[in-house]
């Protein structure tokens, strides 16, 4: 079937997203805040204003920089009887605020998460999460199924922003990590390249421990059964950090793990393994 779709934000993401509802055939409008955006998009035509982009389609999509961007936007038009997906990044809370306001102005709200970039949009491999209006996802599961694989995940309208953050936490510590990797390895001299024959194989190994760290988590069980206790990490721990200064490597991306399984122990938990820091973590931070 095919639909009107309106996508306000044609940055990076939003022109990946317009020009993969257009090559699908459907009606593809677009506004950009800064005019001109959607010049070379084969089959979408630009708006002049966000009104026109909306009063131009029942399905409004909206990638920006930010949510405040978002709410500058839908301001002062009538969105009324509109169905908006959100895909710009935020929190669980701006998220349901979002949701609050929308809704309240007659409109259905999907919230969505990302986890792709740009020239990955319209392939398999693009993850994307949405959270919200269930019968809106439904209605339009068909336009939103193009950008990539879709995933509802559940009626909150937080929980697509709050998976996207707690996936990118993991990118974040995978991707630090082999930085890490690298530049030890590499104070040698050997090419990230070289090594990358055995981090990769290394990296796949250790992704096989999160089942079991997920059944613990799902447990509290964190003392049965272990094979790596927290104790015997600590004990190792410090050469991360002689071999570090000897070798002229910054070691701060393993200082705040180490305190963390420091204070498990200090606790009293030394029998238990890395999984139990999570119980640690689950405690609020002070640090903004
Ligand atoms: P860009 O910087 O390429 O584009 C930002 C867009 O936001 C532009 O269209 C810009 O308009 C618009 N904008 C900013 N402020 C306002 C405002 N006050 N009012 C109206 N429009 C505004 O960013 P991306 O397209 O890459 O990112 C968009 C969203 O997608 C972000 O939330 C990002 O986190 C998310 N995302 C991006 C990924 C990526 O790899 N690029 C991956 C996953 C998510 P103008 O042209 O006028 O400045």
């Amino acid at each position: 079937r095919k639909e009107n779709v309106t996508v306000l934000g044609l940055g990076q993401m939003g022109v990946a997203l317009a020009r993969a509802f257009a090559r699908a055939g459907h009606r593809t409008t677009g506004w950009n805040r800064t005019a001109g955006k959607a010049g070379d998009l084969a089959g979408v035509v630009e708006a002049a204003s966000v009104a026109d982009a909306v009063t131009a389609s029942d399905l409004v999509v909206v990638c920006v920089l930010d949510y405040s961007a978002v709410q500058e936007i839908f301001g002062a038009v009538d969105i009324s009887g509109r169905t908006i997906v959100n895909l710009t990044n935020g929190t669980p809370r701006q998220a349901r605020e979002l949701d609050a306001a929308v809704t309240a102005r007659g409109a259905r709200y999907v919230d969505g998460g990302i986890m792709a970039i740009p020239p990955m949009i319209g392939r398999p491999e693009a993850m994307v999460l949405y959270s919200g209006s269930t019968q809106a996802y439904e209605s339009y599961e068909h336009v939103l199924g193009l950008l990539g694989t879709g995933t509802f995940v559940g009626t909150d309208p937080g929980l697509a922003a709050l998976y996207d953050l707690s996936l990118l936490s993991a990118m974040y510590g995978l991707h630090g990590g082999a930085l890490n990797a690298f530049a030890l390895a590499g104070s040698e001299k050997v090419p990230a390249t070289d090594f990358l024959a055995l981090l990769v194989p290394w990296l796949r190994a250790m992704l096989g421990a999160l089942p079991r760290f997920a059944e613990r988590i799902d447990s509290g069980d964190f003392g049965t059964g272990v094979s790596s206790k927290l104790s015997m990490q600590v004990q190792a721990f410090p050469n991360f950090f002689d071999a570090s200064r000897e070798q002229g490597v910054r070691d701060d991306l393993l200082r705040p793990i180490y305190e963390l399984m420091k204070q498990r122990v200090a606790d009293g938990h030394g029998d238990q393994d890395g999984a139990s820091i999570v119980e640690l973590l689950r405690t609020p931070s002070t640090v903004d």
